[in-house]
Order: structure tokens, then sequence, then C-alpha cells
């Protein structure tokens, strides 16, 4: 079975081969609340890493970068 997830900001294609992505990739989900504009509403986008790059290279505060130790 394959799996596609399609970056939204340049339309990139990550495909999964047998239920493992060979690229990492950003998903957010964002519920967005009373006191925003778009109250009740759910917006989801998934980003490649260049785009992930570029948005967070645009940050005037860089991203907080901690190392994380994976358990096998
Ligand atoms: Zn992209």
């Amino acid at each position: 079975m394959e799996q596609e997830i399609i970056c939204n900001c340049c339309g990139a294609r990550m495909l999964a081969k047998e239920g493992i992505f060979r690229e990492d990739y950003l998903h957010v989900v964002k519920e967005w609340g009373y006191f925003s504009e778009k109250d009740g509403k759910r917006q989801e986008f998934y980003l490649c890493e260049a785009c992930y790059d570029k948005l967070i290279e645009s940050f005037l505060h860089p991203v907080m970068t901690t190392e994380v130790t994976e358990l096998l």
C-alpha cells in the first residue's frame, strides 16, 4: 500500500514505501479557538523539509532546537 503526502507550499510529493516515509516532513494541525478570527475551524497542512527550512529562516527569533535521544 502506497501512502502519499503532498507539501502544501511547493507541491513536492513524499511517498511511503511499506508504511515508512524516507523523508521527514512537518505536519501542523490547528483548531482555532474563540479569540481568533477562525473560531471553530480546524486547519491542517504539510511542509517538506526544504519548505520548512525556508519558513523558519524567515523567523525573527530562531526556533528552539534540542537534541532528542531516541530509544529503540
Ligand atoms: Zn515543499
